[in-house]
């Protein structure tokens, strides 16, 4: 069976979030659960927990299939001493707020380079911050989600993934989250049933699918390689809607979280329709 959701808003309190997939015909939902732009936030209140846990158990929207996003502004392969410090520990407060909320996945963009270490140096650091943060925490698994490879942001090879997952030394609390715009602009192609097979067979010879732990439904705005993360509504950009037909048909995408993260939120509702008439 697929969850399908979008990310959604948690203005006026993380509670909202369930509220708000509801309304879009959504079984399932990604949110922030602080502001994604800031480094530091308040903690999270007991009546906002509590409000949060009863709106998920009413609408039956199960921790499995909610996929809560890290902030922009963390970067776990940081090549300076005092600010990987600071992603960390920011990364860390993320990973406590799930646990909090009784939640199990938090997704986050590996880290980048900024041109100032080596590929594989940086991704052992990113390996190591997932480390240090799932000492600390209980029942999360740090969700790394692949890439469009624009700047010096490392994940938009599937290698890339699996070099971290290597580094990981508790390789039950750590996955991956495949976005399908990143997949496309970071050079795999994903146009075509044909196309798609090869490109999942590569994840699954690299990867494995018992990492993958959620998708991110994007359609592409800008085209195959050119490293550029663009995202658009379902069949209007660059990769069409033929990998959302083929990925509602596989059962190795069956029970994981699967996120709109399309630009025209008025058409979410619709999106969700679309993807579940695939499914048939
Ligand atoms: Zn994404
Ligand atoms: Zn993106």
């Amino acid at each position: 069976m697929k969850w399908i959701g979008a990310h959604v808003s948690a203005s006026g309190g993380v509670e909202n979030a369930p509220l708000n997939a509801v309304e879009i015909g959504a079984t399932a939902f990604a949110l922030f659960t602080k502001n994604q732009r800031q480094w530091v936030a308040k903690p999270l209140t007991a009546e906002s927990i509590e409000a949060f846990n009863k709106n998920c158990e009413k609408h039956d929207l199960s921790p499995k299939h909610i996929l809560p996003h890290d902030s922009y502004l963390i970067n776990l392969g940081h090549p300076e001493a005092e600010k990987l410090e600071k992603s960390r520990s920011a990364f860390l407060d993320e990973l406590q707020r799930c646990e909090q909320l009784g939640l199990q996945l938090l997704n986050f963009h590996p880290g980048s380079h900024l041109k100032q270490v080596s590929e594989s140096e940086c991704l052992a650091t990113i390996a190591e911050s997932i480390n240090i943060a799932l000492e600390q925490t209980k029942g999360v698994t740090a969700v790394i989600e692949n890439t469009a490879g624009q700047g010096s942001n490392l994940g938009f090879r599937f290698d890339h993934l699996a070099e971290i997952i290597d580094g990981v030394d508790d390789k039950s609390r750590v996955g991956v989250c495949i976005d399908t715009c990143h997949t496309f602009a970071g050079g795999y192609d994903l146009r075509t049933p044909e196309t798609c097979e090869t490109t999942f067979a590569e994840f699954e010879k690299i990867v494995g699918f018992e990492y993958l732990r959620g998708m991110h439904l994007n359609d592409s705005k800008k085209g195959l390689g050119t490293r550029v993360d663009r995202h658009h509504s379902l069949g209007k950009g660059e990769l069409g809607l033929e990998v959302f037909r083929y990925i509602m048909k596989d059962a190795r995408f069956d029970d994981i979280p699967m996120i709109l993260e399309t630009i025209d939120d008025t058409i979410w509702a619709e999106e969700i329709k679309l993807l579940r008439s695939f499914e048939l």
